[in-house]
Formats: C-alpha cells, structure tokens, sequence
C-alpha cells in the first residue's frame, strides 16, 4: 500500500510543469548579499569593477540590502552620496526578488526617458549576464518591452514619476523609488506621484518600499524620510585607538599652507584625522576601517568602544545615511579637492555638499521671496510718517555715479517700516534727502527727521568721510565685514597732532553684514504678534523688491577647519543688491542708536523717547540743533 503511494506521488511529480514547480518554489534562506555574492554578475559597460560582485569591497552596503530579505522591514530610505554604490544596491534587491521572491514590482525613476534608459542599460543587461536571473526570462521576446517585463513568475515595471498613468494602474507588491529628491515637483491638481505609486501596493501584506537618492534641501523626500526612518549611520573603528566614530568631512586634513589644489590631489596629501586620539587614518587603511564597521540607528547607543545599546534592530522602516568619505572609489584627497574645486561657486558647492556629504542643502527660511515680502506692504504712502514711528535712520549705498538710499521708522520692540526707498545722482540729492527734508505723520502733523544715516565708505571713502565730518552727529561711515565677534565695532580715523586717537574725530564703524542680514531676515519673517513687524508702503518699486530678495544664506565651508558656516550670498551671480545693502545700514544705524530700547509709555505721554549715542561727544542737542537749522 505504501509502495503504491509512493509510485503514484512519483507519478504526479512527474506530470507537474516545470513552469508550476517553479512557481510554487519557496525562497531561500539567503540575504540578499548572499545571494549577490553568488548571483549577481556587473558588466564592464557598467560597472567601473566587472565580474562578480563582491559584498566585502563595500561592507557598509551589506546591512541596506540585507534590510530587504528581513521579512519584518517594510520600507528602507537610502540618503547617500553619489559614488557610494547605492544604485547597484538597489539592482541586487531587485535581482535577489526576481530570483528569490517574486512579485509585481514597479521602479520609478524621475522621468519616463530615465525609466527608459535604466531599464535598457542597467537592468536587462544585469538579468542577461547573471545564469540565476537569465533563466527567468520569458520564451518569446514580446513578452519585454522597455517599461515592462514579463518575467516567469512576476511582471516588472518601469515608470516616470511626470507620467501619472503609469504610477496609478495595476496592483504592486515592490516599489522601488530611485533619485526620489528629482521628481518633477507635482502641482496641486495632480496627485503626488509618490503616494500614487503607493496606492498600488495596498493589498499586499508583505510590501516592500526602497526610496534611494542623493539629499536636495531639509523640505526635500529624501531628508524627510530619513528623519522619519530609524535613522542609520556607519561606525568604524579607528585602526590606531580602535574607537567608534562616523566618517565627516571636517575630520579630513590637508597642509594647510599647500595652495596648489591639483597638488594635493596628485599626491595624495589629505588624510582623515581620528576625533578621538588624532592620528592619521590613511587612504590603505580604508579597507580595514569599513570592514569592521557597524550600522547603528540614532534610537540606539554606541560607545567608543563599539558596544550598541538600545534598540539597534527591530525598525518598519530602516535609514541609511552613506557620504562619499565612505566610497571605496575615492581618497581622501579626492574629496579634499572637490571640495577645493568647489568652494567658491554656489551651484558647485551644492552639489559637493548634496552629492559628496549626503547632506541637505540650505533652510528655505534663509530665502525671502518677492511674492513674500509683498505681503509686508502697508497702506501708507512713500514719505509720509505712519502711527507707531518714533525714530528714523537711514542706510546709503554709494555706487561710482549713484546713490541708493532707505529711510526707515523705528518703534517699540524694533518695529519698523519702511519711509523711503531712492535712488540718488549726487552728494546734494544725499543730503538733502537725509538732513534737509522733514517727513510728516499724517495723523499728528509732527516732523521727523532722520536721526542717524549709516553710508558705506567702501567706495569714494575720502567723499563719504567729509559728508560725514560736515554731518558728525547725523551721519556714520560705516565699513561691512563678515563674522565679526560683535555687531559692530568702531575704528577711529582722525588723529590729534601727537598721532594718537581723536575721539571727537570720525569714527568709522565697522558692521557684521551678516548679523545684520539675519536680523532683517528675522524681522520679514517675524511671527504674526511678534513685536519685531517689517513694514513697506504702499507702492515699493520692483527694483528695491528685486533688490531686497537678492540673497539668500548658504552653507560654507572652511578650507582650514573643515567646518561649516552659513553665509550670504547672491542668489543669481551678477545681480544688484544695493538697496538690501542699503537696509543693513540703516537697521545698523537703528542698533547704533539703541531704538530697541524705545518704550511704549513714551509715546503715550508725548515725551518721545530719544536714545543716547554711545560717545559723549556726539551730543543729541548739538544734533537737534543742527537740525533745526534746515526746518
Ligand atoms: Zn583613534
């Protein structure tokens, strides 16, 4: 009896299609490194190292792609570097699901030429080379057209993320979303491609999602998915004092006195510092370090000495953060010189910060937009003094033949609003702009004249020192700096007759532009019941608009410390930004004259309240009185 059940299990063993027993074949117990170190093939079109792949020259790849066979992992975000390998991770998922575990997989890449150029120059050429993954082929060569594969035992598709049609049909149980950070930004009548290539995969209990890309901004996917991720990053230990640490940029030195840059490249100058005893890790060492490195999530804790505490393991949605100083690809000295290469252009410093460091490009709030700064217009017209106005100031750009200048009102708690907004021809038109004329408030009929002028001495400096010698007490030369310890500091210029300082003489103050910018920045962007409100008349000029939203702050990097600062800098290389510089010295003039220290019961009682200049010199009834000489 058991002989003829076995003979008859034979029997129907035998009449099962391969096509069947392949179907119903159960994955193995295999990683997907694993079964890339065994499967996977790289062709020499391709790949910089063809031949079979090898999991041990990027160690740090194996625990993103193992993330995928982990049947508890639903979604894993990839921020990474260019040069790290992060594509060809992404290929191994895809052939170890192909061979392993299939299902319908959809991969979207920024546009349909790009969905295109992937399928036909990165993944049938990986399915053709390796046996594992050929012999899934389909019989008849219909069945694989560009953006669509039909393979043995799943259909794949290719998709742009512009063309909606193709994100929102059949059902999906992978998604791969590959340089998440340069879809095409999706108006709001459309959906947003991300979530309708998602929808898809509703009625799959064990879906998977791969989000790969290079960072953009901090509002970019990519950078948002991470922070929602567990948050990974690669500890390797320092060969010399065998501590724990993450590779940064600002770790990387070179001689400090070597100014030629392709110098350092050539020979290798560079090396990487360890942050705990300070020795030297050179380019050799690389292997060693990323060998024995180990992913840790931000939820947990590793000491220096490699013990990971806390939760490491057990996450939905693992993270992976990769920059470019781990590649085995590039020295240390490469990195040093993209950086070097890079650092005095915006667009090539971004994409070193982007596409080098990993890491997100500059806060939007840093950006003032025109349609933004509109909003800040008020009802009140050019010239005329609104309620709340206690003191004026003024800033004035010179130019070789011009002149830009503002007038600003301050009130209590610096809030302010914008009086005048000219361009000058001549040194007359200045003064009589800023001394000669008064400016009414409407409601009251009261005449205010500008307090304090700030005027750049940059330029025609011997023009702008005598103006401000024959208006001492109304008008400062003021020099912009960056980064300076303190807002503002003063030099004097005049000497007595032994050389030594003449205080009652010119003093030339020197500004940090870019405390200054900050402040302003702060003020436009102040919360509404803020005290700090930035105001405009009615009626601005597109010029000071334009002029106003010049600048925006980017990320900059010392080539001596490695260290990154914020920075000013022009949006668009060539544009004007004289009326912002113009507003730097008038709000400068505004700190000159302490207005912050203005109180609301002054107005109240009429006793307007004036603000005592800092040297005893500059006498304010000297100033009034000079003054009212022109009224
Ligand atoms: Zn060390």
């Amino acid at each position: 009896m058991k002989t003829d059940y076995l003979e008859q299990a034979r029997k129907v063993k035998n009449i099962i299609p391969d096509v069947v027993k392949e179907a119903l074949r159960v994955p193995e117990d295999i990683s997907v490194s694993e079964w890339a170190d065994r499967s996977r093939i790289l062709n020499a079109i391709t790949s910089a190292e063809p031949g079979r792949w090898n999991t041990s020259r990027t160690p740090y790849l194996q625990g993103v792609m193992d993330a995928f066979s982990d049947p508890y992992v639903e979604e894993i975000t990839v921020m990474a570097a260019s040069q790290v390998g992060k594509t060809e991770a992404m290929c191994n998922m895809l052939g170890y699901l192909i061979d392993q575990d299939p299902g319908p997989t959809l991969m979207v890449l920024p546009r349909s030429d790009d969905a295109k150029s992937v399928s036909q120059n990165r993944v049938f050429p990986m399915i053709k080379m390796s046996p594992a993954l050929r012999r899934h082929l389909p019989v008849l060569s219909d069945d694989i057209t560009k953006l669509e594969y039909h393979l043995d035992r799943m259909i794949l598709y290719f998709a742009g993320s512009n063309s909606p049609a193709d994100l929102a049909s059949r059902p999906i149980r992978y998604l791969f979303l590959d340089e998440v950070d340069k879809y095409p930004r999706f108006s709001g009548r459309e959906a947003d491609p991300i979530k309708l290539a998602s929808e898809r995969q509703k009625t799959f209990w064990n879906k998977k999602t791969v989000k790969v890309s290079t960072p953009t901004t901090k509002e970019g996917y990519i950078f948002r998915e991470y922070e929602r991720s567990d948050k990974r990053k690669f500890y390797i230990p320092c060969p010399h004092c065998g501590k724990y640490q993450i590779l940064v940029f600002a770790q990387i030195k070179w001689p400090s006195d070597e100014k030629d840059v392709e110098k350092i490249k050539t020979e290798r100058l560079a090396w990487y510092e360890c942050c705990h005893c300070g020795k030297r890790i050179e380019d050799y060492q690389k292997n060693y370090i990323l060998t024995r490195g180990k992913w840790v999530s931000d939820y947990a804790e590793i000491d220096k000495f490699g013990n990971v505490t806390g939760d490491n393991i057990k996450s939905r949605h693992k993270g992976f953060w990769i920059n470019s100083l781990y590649s085995p690809w590039l020295t240390w000295s490469d990195i040093a010189f993209e950086f070097l290469r890079s650092n005095n252009f915006i667009e090539l410093l971004m994409n070193f910060v982007n596409s080098w460091l990993a890491e997100p490009w500059i806060n939007k709030a840093h950006e003032t937009m025109p349609e933004f700064i509109k909003q800040k217009i008020c009802f009140y017209p050019e010239g005329l003094v609104p309620d709340g106005v206690m003191v004026l100031t003024a800033g004035v750009d010179v130019q070789k033949d011009h002149f830009y200048l503002v007038i600003r009102g301050w009130g209590v708690g610096e809030e302010s609003w914008l009086i005048r907004a000219c361009r000058a021809e001549s040194w007359d038109d200045v003064i009589s702009i800023l001394f000669k004329t008064g400016y009414k408030r409407v409601s009251t009929g009261e005449i205010f004249n500008v307090r304090l002028a700030c005027i750049d001495s940059g330029y025609r400096t011997d023009e702008v020192y005598d103006v401000c010698r024959r208006w001492i007490h109304l008008a400062k030369p003021v020099k912009g700096n960056e980064h300076l310890p303190i807002p503002y500091r003063i030099s004097h210029i005049d000497r007595n007759p032994k050389g030594g300082t003449l205080k009652s003489g010119l003093a030339l103050y020197h500004l940090d532009v870019s405390h200054y910018k900050d402040k302003i920045n702060r003020m436009v962007h102040a919360e509404p019941g803020d005290p700090s409100q930035w105001h405009l008349f009615d009626h601005p000029s597109d010029e000071y608009i334009t002029q106003f939203c010049s600048e925006r702050k980017i990320i900059k990097i010392n080539k001596k410390t490695g260290r990154s600062h914020e920075e000013w800098r022009l949006i668009q290389q060539g544009a004007s930004n004289h009326y912002l510089d113009a507003e730097v010295y008038a709000v400068a003039g505004a700190d000159i004259l302490k207005v912050w220290q203005l109180r609301k019961d002054e107005i109240e009682t009429g006793n307007v309240y004036i603000p005592q200049p800092k040297r005893k010199e500059s006498s304010w009834d000297l100033m009034i009185n000079n003054q009212q000489r022109w009224l």
